[in-house]
């Protein structure tokens, strides 16, 4: 049905005034910021006064384990948005904003897809209301206040070779992972070696969409370690009273984004952090408001349920206090056919059994989920070559397993084409069925809290670490971050480390090559395997082919 590119169904798209979207959600119009027309920050006062309103249900959409293509969470979240509205409900959306780094390299959109998509797209997916330029300065600034304080004689006794804080752009430049600042002689500082990340990996990111309020904010910016002693002695952003500043630069960036879907749903588009490093979801101040104005609320987790889920329950909704009330797993018959072992070329023909085979992924994301105590329903995203025989044995699966699976045709045809799932999720989210819980509690230890996401939702059978990093956990539970939560960084093609092993691999080993300490944001990062935080671009970068038609408009963005 749908053959337009995404750019040009959003195009082509009526936008409603943004105070009509605010409207829906009994936003008065002087609570909103406008940029342009269609794009409004909501104000912090008018946020501070939904407190005693009662919270709508909380949707969380995952998925499987995806292809390199990504298997439509967006996509979907947008939809059942649209859905929940087509059927009389009185929903929102809540997603994150977009990087420039794969908008210009390959990834794609970050906008939804077909006729599931939030708009203005090519805002969104560009700058859009600065958020990530702040983020950006923020984070600069406190590096330009370490590398000063250097400078003006090192006060704080910063060891220059142990400064664990770099610099970020939101780009996508290879050139700048490894460099050397200082250089150019005494006037210039004293040379070291450092690097930059791109601005969706910063701390900065992580904190902004973790943080319930502006007071809060300054607080984990104050608590961000930025260096060590030469006694190995932490050396705080507050030490360099860097956290009011930063402050400052972000207190707009702290309101969250009003826009809407191609059906005028309302959406909350909001912060953007790394799904490896950090958590991967929108902002908690995005999520909160939207369960205040609306009686459901749908969000999105980065990469598959074992890493995105995972993280939006133990990191977001526990130290938020959020209680999802439902669970929407998307799964495509492409990704299962890829967790069934058929090759990337062979995914566009039928093949039943590779379907069968690899829904023993989906069986094992089913029951990890019912782990957490919220029901799970499977959302089979519809792609055109997908055969009757194939959908039908996804639906077999998912109901041996416990769980029921709907057929979703949003992208090509909006709300209609996602009714039924809708209809049946808003009857869950009623049901007040869910009863979740966290995977661990906070005060178990790191290590146990490691192996604790290893075994159960991995299903290794032992995770590895040499003692230097055993050493640095109980280091860091001697110095009171026992209690964090840990946020794992592996891949995201597999329920193990290696992204070759598809399906529901059991037994296998979880090797630690790395752990990190957010500590402004409230967590611990665990490395397993290779985890990029400056991407580079791809030989033929996305870049190449956008530019402005006559018509003053963006081609070739998607
Ligand atoms: P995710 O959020 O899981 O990474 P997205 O929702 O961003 O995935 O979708 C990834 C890409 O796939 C987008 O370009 C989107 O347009 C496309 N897509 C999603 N669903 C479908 C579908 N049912 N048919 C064709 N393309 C789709
Ligand atoms: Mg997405």
């Amino acid at each position: 049905m749908t053959h337009l590119s995404d750019i040009e169904i959003a195009r082509a798209a009526k936008k409603l005034p943004i105070q009509e979207i605010g409207a829906k959600l009994g936003i008065p119009a002087e609570a909103l910021l406008p940029y342009g027309h269609d794009k409004a920050k909501v104000q912090q006062s008018f946020i501070k006064g939904l407190a005693d309103r009662p919270d709508g249900k909380l949707i969380l959409v995952t998925a499987i384990n995806p292809t390199p293509a990504g298997e439509g969470k967006t996509t979907t979240t947008v939809g059942l948005g649209d859905g929940l509205r087509r059927i009389g409900k009185n929903a929102a959306v809540c997603i994150r904003e977009a990087s420039l780094g794969p908008c210009f390299g390959m990834k794609g959109g970050a906008a939804g897809g077909g006729r599931a998509q939030v708009v203005p797209m090519e805002d969104m997916n560009l700058h859009f209301t600065g958020d990530f330029h702040a983020i950006t300065a923020a984070h600069n600034l406190l590096a330009a206040m370490i590398d000063n304080h250097i400078y003006w004689g090192n006060e704080l006794g910063i060891d220059e070779r142990r400064v664990s804080w770099r610099r970020v752009m939101d780009m996508n430049d290879r050139a700048l992972r490894d460099i050397v600042v200082g250089l150019g002689g005494v006037s210039n500082g004293f040379p070291r070696q450092t690097g930059f990340d791109i601005t969706v990996a910063s701390e900065v990111m992580a904190i902004l969409c973790l943080a319930r309020d502006l007071d809060d904010l300054q607080e984990r910016l104050g608590n961000i370690i930025v260096a060590y002693r030469r006694d190995r002695s932490p050396i705080y952003a507050r030490d360099l009273k860097a956290d009011g500043a930063m402050t400052v630069l972000l207190k707009d960036a702290m309101q969250p984004n009003l826009v809407q879907t191609l059906e005028h749903t309302p959406a909350f588009v909001h912060g953007g952090p790394f799904a490896n490093i950090a958590h991967g979801c929108n902002s908690v101040i995005a999520t909160t408001t939207a369960l205040k104005l609306a009686d459901y609320v749908v969000t999105e987790a980065g990469f598959g349920a074992d890493l995105g889920a995972e993280k939006f329950f133990d990191i977001k909704c526990r130290k938020a206090g959020l209680r999802p009330d439902a669970v929407v797993l998307v799964a495509t018959v492409r990704a299962l056919k890829m967790n069934g072992g058929v090759a990337r070329e062979d995914l566009g023909s039928e093949n039943v059994k590779a379907v069968a085979a690899g829904c023993a992924n989906l069986g094992r994301h089913i029951e990890n989920l019912k782990q957490f105590g919220v029901p799970v329903v499977v959302a089979i995203n519809h792609f055109t070559t997908d055969t009757e025989a194939e959908i039908a044995e996804v639906k077999e699966h998912a109901r041996r397993h416990g769980s029921e699976a709907y057929l979703c045709r949003h992208w090509a045809e909006g709300s209609a084409g996602i009714e039924e799932l809708a209809t049946r999720v808003a009857e869950i989210a009623d049901s007040g069925r869910a009863q979740f819980a966290p995977l661990y509690p906070d005060e178990m230890g790191l290590f146990e809290k490691i192996e604790t996401i290893a075994k159960r939702i991995y299903r290794a059978g032992e995770v590895i670490a040499d003692k230097k990093i055993r050493d640095q956990l109980r280091a860091w539970e001697a110095a009171g971050y026992g209690n964090l939560p840990i946020c794992m960084a592996k891949t995201q093609y597999s329920f193990s480390t290696d992204p070759n092993l598809r399906g529901a691999p059991t037994g296998h080993t979880v090797p630690i090559r790395e752990v990190r300490l957010s500590a402004g944001a409230g967590f611990v990062v665990v490395i397993c395997g290779e985890i990029m935080t400056m991407p580079g671009l791809p030989r033929h970068p996305a870049a190449e082919a956008i530019h402005l038609n006559e018509a003053g408009e963006i081609e070739g963005l998607f």
